[in-house]
This record gives C-alpha cells, structure tokens and sequence, in this order.
C-alpha cells in the first residue's frame, strides 16, 4: 500500500514511513493512494469474529508489503489484550434501536487507547526491525498524553516526552501519567499554558538539532495509523446490529475529525452506513461547515468536554481532499487561502455531496449536562459529558427511527466528574478496578519553566531510555 499527501507534492510513502512521518513535506496529510474495498459477502463472514480478528481483516491491505500477516496477527492479538472488557467494544442499548458503543475499556479509559496501544507496537516492531530509536514529543491537555504514555510504555526503542501544562490538567489525567514509570518515560509539567506545549512540539519538529540525529516521530491525530485503527470499531458495530445487511448509522463526538474520518472511510470501503452525525461542543466549527458551508476560524471556548476543544479540525483536510476529487494542487490553494483569512467554503455541489452523508449538531455544556441527567434517570447509564453530546446529536440529526443509531462513547465518565456532578446525578463515580489505587500512586514528573531551549535539553539529556543522546 502506497500512502499520497493531501497537497499532491511530498513523495509517496509506503506503510513504515508513513507511520513514522508527521505531516507531509508539503504541509498535507498522507492518506492511501486506493482504498481498500470489500464486498458485502466478505464483510458478512466475519461476523462473529473476535475483536483482533476483525481488526486483522480490515486493516491487512493498509500494511501489506510492510508487516507480515504473522507478526501482524501478533500484535493485533496483543494490542486488543490488554483491554478490560472481553469484548473490547461492546455495545449498550439505551433505547429502541439506539446504542453506545463503549469505547473505554482500555487502560487510559479513552477511545485513543484503540489507537496508541496499537501504534507504540508497530513503532517498536518496525524500528527494531530497523535497528533504529525515536523520540517521541507531545503536548496534551488531558487524554491523549495518558493515552502515548501507556501506549507506548512497553516500548524498547521509544522515549516519549509528554507535555502538559503545569497545574492546568484534571487530576485523574495528571495521574494517568505521571504514575507510569519507566526509563522511557518522561513527564513534564510546562509552567504555562497548552498553547505553549504545543509551540515548543512544533519548535522541535522545525529545528531538531538538539536531537544528535535521533528521529523525532509525532503521535498527534493526524497519524495514519491512528486512523486506520479507528475504522475497525465501525466494522464491529455494525456486525453486531445486522450489517452488512443492513445500513447503521453513527454519531461521533468530534474535535480534529480522526474518529468520525475513520467511520467515513469504513463506508468506503463497503460498510453500508447510512448517516454520520458530527457532534461538536461549543467549539463548533465543523457544525458550521456542514450546516452551511462555513469553515470559519472562531476563538477557543472552554467546554465540560474538554478533549473536543478545538478550533480547526486538523483531519478535516482529509475529507477536503475527496471532496475535490483528491486533486493535492486545489487543497493546497485551499488550504493556504484558510492559513491567510482562517475562512474557508467549498463550492455548492462538492457541499452536497458532503450534506449526502454527514449531519451535525452543537451542544452546548446546558444541554450536555441535561442529557447526562435523562439517561442516567431512564437508562441508570452514566454517560461522560463527551459521550452525552454525541447521544443528543444522535436524537435531533436521526433520520431514520428504523436504522440502528449507534453513538461513540468516547470516555469513561470517571474521567470527567465536574460534567458528571453539575448533571446532579447521585451516583458515585468510581475508577474501575485496575485504577482503583490510582490516587495512592506514586507520581514522577519534571516541572519545567516555559521556555524551548529547556524543554529540548532535558530531550537531549534523557533522551535515550533516560540517558544522554
Ligand atoms: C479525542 C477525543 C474526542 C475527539 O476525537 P477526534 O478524533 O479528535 O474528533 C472525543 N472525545 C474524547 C473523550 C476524546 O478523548
């Protein structure tokens, strides 16, 4: 499999690299160059199978050439072990014909572990296949830092520097990493804000010197990899509520579009799903676009659904890409007119074309806390304030009462008690049991003060299992 860029002039890659690039050397995005597709009757025979089966049907031809079947197996089989529920995703009814897909059995209690716990394997498979180590560097503001972390823990030839900003993380996520230990392993608490995070990450990536020549890997959603894990939940779910057979529908809480892009690409390659409802928070601008063509750049607001607090959807430009009929040289004049003005529209017809497929909703923390409260009174279902948006978006955008509706449930709702207790809803959160002690752990973390060039020699000090470059 062959991997293109959004923007039509970075080199084509094959699987390996992919996985170790960020973005494109044109500023795009890799996506497949041709995309796999499976008929209904393949689809129907794996009915039934377990998760990391599934999980090896669809993802194969996205690997193909770079991993062998066996050793891929392996790591699917090992990847999706590690989750808390045996059937990895279960699914929950909360009405008639109307589901969540619980997506918070794996170790950070997030939908992203279905992602990292599979990326920090292929990382170390394919670099020790290489003889090679990277450097990971992050910047998070809550799950996606736990998520790396835990992903990538198991790592040989991974050190991961995980940025957050100091003091302004929930404590259950500020535990989530600071209480994994390992040579590897490296918190740091940035005194000053995410934003600040991020600008040193993307510092680094411009200006690597201080790297002695190690490789520094990104693990941010724009990921192929992370992508393509996500398709497979799609397939899962559906299997279990009649399809292929028949058309489901999905609702997905949305921040930088990976999750909902996944489900997007499991309809092309011949899952019948009828309907993808983005669901956003108050940070709406992906509602804007599909409710009227306006992809217009707006100030950060702070939301109860902090993990959906963006203002561009990084993965949006994938979609951008087929809408014009994948041609790189159109995204790119696109693209660079929205870095000018931070607006962007898509001629009438190519918005149609999007309008076929995606509905979209804006909710704001009122109505998010009061959908929490109805579901928990009818359902006893406590839903995490992400969760809850994608369920009400699912409720106002459904077309069809006689098509299966399934919400992702992208969250435990332990991880976010201050939605949870404004729902006032009475029941006590509890962590499950393997982060029961959670809060007696030991922590380890370096505070740091905001500023690059200490950030990057702490990097160039512990960079390699805790030593020196
Ligand atoms: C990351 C995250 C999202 C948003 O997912 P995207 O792929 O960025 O759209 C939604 N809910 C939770 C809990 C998350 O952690």
């Amino acid at each position: 499999m062959r991997y293109i860029s959004t923007r039509g002039q970075a080199p084509a890659l094959n699987f390996e690299d992919v996985l170790l690039a960020g973005l494109a050397s044109d500023g795009g995005l890799y996506v497949p160059e041709n995309l796999p597709r499976f008929t209904v009757e393949e689809i129907a025979s794996w009915s039934g199978l377990p998760y990391h089966e599934l999980a090896f049907k669809v993802m194969r031809p996205f690997v193909t050439g770079s991993i062998p079947d066996a050793d891929f197996k392996q790591i699917l089989e090992e990847t999706y072990g590690v989750f808390a529920h045996s059937a990895v995703a279960p699914l929950r009814q909360l009405d008639s014909n109307e589901w969540v897909l619980e997506l918070f059995h794996g170790p950070t209690l997030a939908f992203k572990d279905f992602a990292l716990q599979l990326l920090g394997r292929l990382l170390d498979y394919v670099l020790a296949k290489r003889g090679e180590r990277v450097v990971i560097i992050g910047a998070t503001s809550g799950d996606t830092g736990s998520a790396a972390i835990e992903g990538c823990r198991r790592c040989d030839n991974v050190d991961i520097f995980i940025l957050h900003p100091h003091n302004r993380v929930s404590e259950v996520q500020r535990r989530q990493m600071t209480t994994i230990f390992g040579d590897n392993i490296h918190n740091i608490a940035i005194e000053g804000n995410f934003d600040d995070c991020q600008e040193m990450v993307k510092d680094s990536f411009a200006d690597q010197g201080f790297l002695k020549g190690t490789r520094l890997v990104a693990v941010n959603s724009i990921n192929w990899a992370r992508i393509m894990a996500q398709i497979v939940y799609y397939f899962h779910a559906a299997l279990q509520l009649g399809g292929p057979a028949r058309s489901v529908a999905f609702s997905v809480p949305t921040g930088n579009f990976g999750d909902i892009f996944a489900g997007y690409l499991a309809r092309n390659m011949g899952l019948p799903i009828s309907q993808l409802v983005v669901a956003t928070n108050r940070n709406d601008i992906l509602h804007r676009f599909m409710s009227g063509n306006r992809y217009d750049k707006d100030t950060l607001h702070p939301s109860l659904s902090p993990s959906m607090d963006i203002m561009v959807s990084s993965n949006f430009e994938r979609l951008l890409f087929d809408l014009h009929g994948r041609n790189g040289a159109a995204v790119a004049e696109l693209m660079s007119a929205f870095k000018a003005s931070g607006k962007l529209s898509v001629e009438e017809e190519r918005w149609v074309e999007a309008r076929k497929l995606f509905d979209s909703l804006a909710v704001d923390d009122a109505q998010t806390c009061k959908t929490i409260a109805e579901v928990f009174t009818k359902t006893g279902e406590l839903l995490d304030p992400h969760t809850a948006i994608g369920v009400y978006a699912a409720r106002e955008c459904r077309r069809s009462l006689a098509t299966p509706m399934v919400t992702l449930g992208t969250a435990h709702p332990v991880k976010f008690p201050e939605a949870v207790e404004k729902a006032g809803v009475g029941k006590a959160l509890e962590l499950p049991a393997h982060l029961a002690d959670l809060f007696e752990r030991p922590e380890r973390c370096t505070v740091l003060k905001n500023d690059l060039k200490a950030m990057q020699a702490f990097v160039s000090e512990h960079g390699n299992r805790g030593k020196p470059l």
